[in-house]
């Protein structure tokens, strides 16, 4: 079941240049799942030389488009007919349940390397009716060298959405994948190879990232960087792209309102809102983390949303019946469970979970799914991104005074609208600043529609057409027809 244990470069599986190695640990268990080498500095130099090479000589970029985008969808086909390993790989790594990334998030990942696969030969410059009798035109050319820094929530996900428009355009790619969840990145590497990836296009160096993710960022032979991740290491990531103007998007934080409004459907409000902040152990970058229940109807939606979560199982994230496996680690249970005492501290009131679960003998990270009602916004608990299975239940009065709430947060990446009203659906989903609004819905991901942040949040949009954007360099060029 396991991928190479060794680091992707230029084609070729090579131990780190230091010889270092680490484990990763399964959450459920903290059993060592596998030793991998560890890569440093060293083996960035020599990715960003393979990747270099790859793109300033190799066959890549150069390739017809159609070609390329023939390679994609035979790295899609890989990814499904190695969908039980990769699902196995993720459950492993992060907690999360084998339904969910067998179901969900290993499929989603194959259609996107299709999405992109079908944009290599689609997306191009234009003829542009200039003054004077010149002919003028733009040419969509890769960006070249492209870091990848990526998150432990989503691993394999949330790589596909960078590596594939990246790799339709053109560009190659260094991906540096979290410590924590490097097994599936690895895989992709092993299958892209397989697919006839050219060598040197997709190098992967699990490394820690004040090392390895910094030198990446800070690198001159690095064109454009990608990141992923919270708000406070994308904020250096910038200043550090800052000294060599490099391309950058940055996918960040959130704390993400989920506004459930009297005349909503309450029954479907309330399993809206539970999948909202439990999906994945709420260690999702949109978790509709704050949801805010209008007066007239906060008893009863808050009642059964507790309700609801003090059922849910939590265990084994390989057993059919588990609906929320462990968070990721004992640093992020330990955060989880400081950021629960904050809420009991600042007045809220738990109305379910609040502790931590024992598993099998003693062993993993499980955390109770936990609810916080009379909430306000100005708590703790409703401004820091806990990134954990912490829901905050906050009522509120009116539209006004709601989306001057929803609005009160440096976040800005999704929300979620409940209400029968059309109208007021579409007044809140203009009013909100997110990137993302869900109406009577939450957490649909579809491979064509752009996801990104507003304030810091981050900026750049991946997914859809509108990613292609940030992995191309518009040249416009000029012919004197005189
Ligand atoms: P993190 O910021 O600690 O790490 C993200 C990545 O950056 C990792 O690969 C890490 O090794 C690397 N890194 C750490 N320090 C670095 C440095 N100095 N220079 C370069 N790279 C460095 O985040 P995390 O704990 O892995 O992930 C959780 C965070 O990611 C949450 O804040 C979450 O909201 C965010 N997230 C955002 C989205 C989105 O699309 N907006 C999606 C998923 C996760």
């Amino acid at each position: 079941m396991l991928p190479p244990t060794k680091l992707l470069i230029g084609g070729q599986w090579t131990d780190s240049a230091s010889g270092k190695t680490f484990d990763t640990i399964n959450p459920a268990t903290e059993e060592v799942t596998a030793t991998l080498a560890e890569a440093g500095p060293e083996d960035v130099e020599k990715a960003v030389a393979a990747a270099r090479k790859a793109f300033d000589e190799g066959p890549w970029p150069k390739m017809a488009a159609s070609e390329r985008g023939k390679v994609l969808r035979r790295i899609a086909d890989g990814i499904r007919k190695n969908l039980q390993v990769f699902a196995d790989l993720e459950t492993a790594d992060t907690g999360k349940t084998l339904f969910d990334s067998g179901k969900v998030e290993v499929p989603l990942s194959a259609d996107i390397f299709d999405y992109y696969g079908g944009w290599a030969d689609k997306f191009y410059g234009e003829t542009i009716p200039v003054r004077g009798n010149a002919l003028a035109f733009t040419l969509r050319e890769p960006v070249g060298v492209v870091g990848m820094i990526t998150p432990w929530n989503f691993p394999l996900l949330l790589e596909t959405w960078k590596v594939a428009p990246a790799l339709a355009m053109g560009n190659t790619c260094i991906l540096k994948p979290a410590m924590l969840t490097p097994l599936t990145a690895l895989k992709l590497g092993e299958i892209a190879l397989e697919a006839g990836l050219p060598e040197g296009v997709l190098n992967v160096i699990p490394g820690p990232g004040g090392k390895v993710g910094d030198a990446l960022v800070r690198h001159a032979g690095v064109d454009k960087i990608a990141f992923t991740g919270s708000t406070e290491v994308g904020k250096g990531v910038l200043r550090a792209c800052a000294d060599t103007i490099k391309r950058v998007t940055v996918e960040l934080g959130g704390k993400s309102p989920n506004i459930i409004f009297a005349d909503a459907d309450a029954e479907s409000a309330i399993r809206g809102a539970l999948t909202g902040i439990f999906y994945n152990k709420g260690e999702v970058c949109a978790a509709g983390s704050r949801i805010f229940v209008e007066k007239a109807i906060y008893d009863q939606v808050s009642d059964g949303i507790a309700k609801k979560a003090a059922q849910m199982t939590v265990g084994d994230p390989r057993d059919k019946g588990t609906r929320m496996g462990p968070v990721i680690s004992k640093a992020q249970m330990d955060s989880v469970l400081g950021y629960i005492e904050a809420g009991k501290k600042d007045g809220a009131k738990i109305l379910a979970g609040g502790a931590k679960v024992e598993g099998a003998n003693g062993k993993g990270f499980f955390v109770q799914p936990t609810v916080f009602g009379n909430a306000t916004n100005a708590m703790r608990i409703a401004r820091e991104e806990i990134f954990g299975p912490v829901a905050t239940i906050i009522p509120f009065e009116n539209f006004e005074d709601v989306v001057k709430q929803a609005n009160d947060s440096f976040y800005g990446l999704a929300a979620g609208i409940w209400t029968k009203d059309v109208k007021k659906a579409i007044r809140a989903a203009k009013a909100v600043k997110a990137g993302t609004v869900w109406v009577n819905t939450y957490n649909l991901y579809d491979p064509g529609l752009p996801f990104g942040g507003f304030k810091q949040s981050g900026f750049g949009r991946e997914l859809g057409v509108h990613a292609l954007e940030s992995y191309t360099e518009t040249k416009s060029v000029w012919m004197d027809l005189s």
